[in-house]
């Protein structure tokens, strides 16, 4: 008999976590209010307070490249991207470890770099890296924890959206992505131009920035809690706002439905959308990496919200009515889940991280 060899594009990365979850069955820990299946693992540690955990890895290939990453700025995203899933859970980061990978390539002053742009992030959220590992590897890697902490009330997990309850997201989605377009753009006209090559960045700072050095929303958290705001239902756009829009759906047990006129998309993701000739909505809707906030509210809630920090993009309906997206020739369709997953299934064809 042969062994048996499924492979894992057959499954992709969210079926590869089910099968884990079967393997590792159900916790009986009465102090785990969550485990698998959020943006951050919440568990109680006494007096009304949690702690929520969560690790995300930065793969040198992957998700980055060191033709155009710099160290610094490598550090402060590896950082930001953890602390945007502890912001997921409505919780204040707290404590950080790192495991690093570091191939034969790079010297002492990149690591050093890359250190300087660990405490940078460090201190914008607030936050102190306590450890970690060092060891060798092909490519450079790391895989970064962060720990929080929530009082337990105020904990927003992704299951508790509610048919009629607004979708709004922070901030403009796209350009993360786009950013990733215009820099592997310049890349291939420096490598076929050669050393007379000027790269322009210029009219897309914003994209790049977004790309290279994307912002955790903690400040969100900050003006909601000042406003008395919790939303029902929480997740940061990591995959694109199909994705997340699913996942939400999916733990909350509701359908969406989606404007696409509403999405908010800055005048730079448009113009590098045209100069590529390409949908910009499609940028939005699964280019990920743009680590806004997606989350349910009651349209009650809606004007406590300080003008300008969302845009309500659809609004949450019953389970049976699905999620649809409605453009602006009129007619709703169905929004699939496409974007960014490892190992595909639709991987391979979605905006990727870094590899086209
Ligand atoms: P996010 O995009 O918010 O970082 P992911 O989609 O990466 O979330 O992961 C979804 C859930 O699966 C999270 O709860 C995460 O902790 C868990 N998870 C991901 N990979 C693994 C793994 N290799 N083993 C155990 N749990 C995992
Ligand atoms: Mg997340």
């Amino acid at each position: 008999m042969t062994t048996p060899f499924t492979a894992l594009q057959e499954i992709g990365e969210f079926g590869l976590i089910n099968r884990m979850l079967t393997r590792l069955g159900l916790s009986s820990d009465d102090a785990l209010h969550q485990g698998i299946g959020d943006d951050a693992a919440v568990y109680h540690v006494g007096d009304g307070v949690v702690h929520v955990v969560t690790t995300d890895a930065l793969i040198e290939g992957v998700h980055f490249d060191l033709s155009f990453m710099p160290m610094r700025h490598l550090g402060v995203k590896a950082i930001a991207v953890n602390v945007s899933d502890v912001v997921a859970m409505n919780a204040q980061p707290r404590y950080a470890t790192i495991a690093l990978g570091v191939p034969p390539g790079v010297s002492v002053e990149m690591v050093e770099a890359l250190y300087d742009g660990l405490a940078e992030a460090c201190r914008i959220y607030d936050l102190t890296l306590v450890g970690g590992d060092t060891t060798m590897a092909r490519q450079l890697t790391l895989a970064v924890t962060v720990i929080g902490a929530a009082a337990e009330d105020a904990v927003v997990y992704r299951r508790g959206a509610r048919p009629g309850d607004l979708l709004c997201v922070t901030g403009d989605l796209g350009a993360a992505y786009a950013g990733l377009k215009v820099l592997l753009d310049q890349r291939r006209a420096m490598a076929e131009a050669g050393d007379d090559f000027q790269p322009n960045l210029d009219p897309f700072r914003y994209l790049i920035q977004r790309q290279l050095t994307p912002t955790a929303r903690l400040q969100t958290l900050r003006q909601w809690a000042a406003v008395g705001v919790r939303p029902r239902a929480l997740i940061d756009v990591s995959d694109g706002l199909a994705s997340e829009v699913h996942h939400l759906c999916e733990q909350s047990d509701c359908g969406a439905l989606i404007h696409s006129a509403a999405l908010p998309i800055d005048t730079e993701t448009r113009h590098a959308a045209d100069q590529f000739m390409e949908d910009v909505d499609t940028y939005a809707l699964y280019g990920g990496e743009d680590y806004e906030l997606l989350f349910a509210l009651p349209e009650a809630d809606f004007h406590r919200l300080p003008e300008g920090t969302c845009t309500v993009v659809g609004t949450f309906t019953e389970a049976a009515d699905g999620i649809r997206i409605v453009m602006p020739e009129g007619g709703a369709f169905p929004l699939e889940a496409a974007g960014y997953q490892h190992f595909g299934p639709s991987g391979d064809e979605a905006p990727p991280n870094l590899t086209g």
